[in-house]
């Protein structure tokens, strides 16, 4: 089955400050990456916008009238509109991030009807730093949280898990995850690093959280040591039916908002390893999300060898 790209221009017109890392011309590298020959054979799907239902199953009521309503409004009227330090809106943010959402969604579907075996949704903003009740860390929805919930609460999957190797923890995935055992977070970051949680310590339910942490400086050795040792085993050991990464790339060596030192071939092997589990437990079923990756060749690079990897698992 083909690998599917899922993304919508709405997508671009989420603006931040001028100098902000998380820019719209991020999502135009990787989009013109992909358009090389060698990605001919994805299938190419405009994303839908996300609905409430499928908002409110990660997000309360409060944190989705804040973005929808209150911050949108501020940002049609001003251009802007502030939610934290690094986090805004702009005039296009709340399409952009109900858009976003919404491919994650698409993708679930997709897959689950067997319309194409897994999935890259190539969206912004970004999601994993989005808490149940808050967004923050350049996020507004949490794109992944919202589609996992979607595979098992609206399509019947029993057990979900999200691999996230973002360089970043997750706080917001794991803040949605973290009390229920059908649903499994695993991330490799540095730490520290923003957002200061990630700790292993940090375990939810029976084990559901599952935090790897690297120290600045760690390179791709230590990165596939601790998939290898830690973040692989748990995750076989969890036997998902449906897996999802949250897929950022600003591990890279290039990438200027840490400093760890991998490199896409690392990002790739990544997915193989994430694909192999899934195509023992879980029909092959991946979707993966775009999330940070700020050097903008790096990113091109890095996300152009992850879709790679997902059409090669597609082909054996
Ligand atoms: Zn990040």
């Amino acid at each position: 089955m083909p690998t599917a790209l899922i993304s919508h221009p709405a997508c671009l017109d989420h603006e931040t400050p001028p100098g902000h890392p998380e820019c719209a011309d991020r999502l135009r590298a990787v989009l013109r990456a992909l358009e090389a020959p060698e990605f001919a054979g994805l299938v190419r799907l405009d994303a839908p916008p996300a609905d409430d239902e499928s908002l409110l199953r990660a997000h309360t009521r409060f944190e989705i009238d804040l973005i929808l309503q209150v911050h949108a409004a501020e940002a049609r009227r001003n251009g802007h509109s502030y939610i934290d330090g690094d986090t805004s809106m702009s005039a296009g943010s709340a399409r952009a991030a109900l858009h976003a959402a919404g491919a994650v969604i698409a993708a679930v579907d997709g897959v689950a009807a067997g319309r194409f075996g897994n999935a890259f949704c190539a969206v912004r903003p970004p999601g994993h730093h989005a808490e149940r009740n808050r967004p923050m860390g350049f996020c507004l929805f949490n794109n992944v949280a919202i589609g996992a919930l979607h595979a098992r609460d609206a399509l019947g999957f029993k057990r979900v898990a999200v691999v996230d190797f973002d360089v970043h923890h997750g706080n917001g995935t794991q803040d949605i995850f973290f009390g229920d055992p059908d649903l499994f977070y695993a991330s490799t970051h540095q730490f520290p690093l923003y957002p200061g949680t990630g700790r292993p310590s940090e375990k939810g339910v029976a084990g559901n959280i599952l935090n790897a942490p690297l120290p600045p400086g760690a390179d791709g050795r230590a990165f596939r040591a601790v998939f290898e040792n830690l973040l692989l085993p748990a995750l076989d050991r969890f036997a998902p039916d449906f897996i999802f990464i949250s897929a950022g790339f600003d591990a890279h060596v290039a990438d200027p908002l840490a400093q760890l030192n991998l490199d896409e071939s690392d990002f790739a092997w990544a997915t193989r390893e994430i694909c192999a589990i899934a195509a023992a437990c879980a029909g092959g079923r991946v979707v993966s999300a775009l999330e940070g990756g700020y050097d903008l060749d790096a990113l091109a690079r890095s996300a152009t060898a992850h879709v790679r990897a997902l059409m090669e698992a597609q082909q054996q």
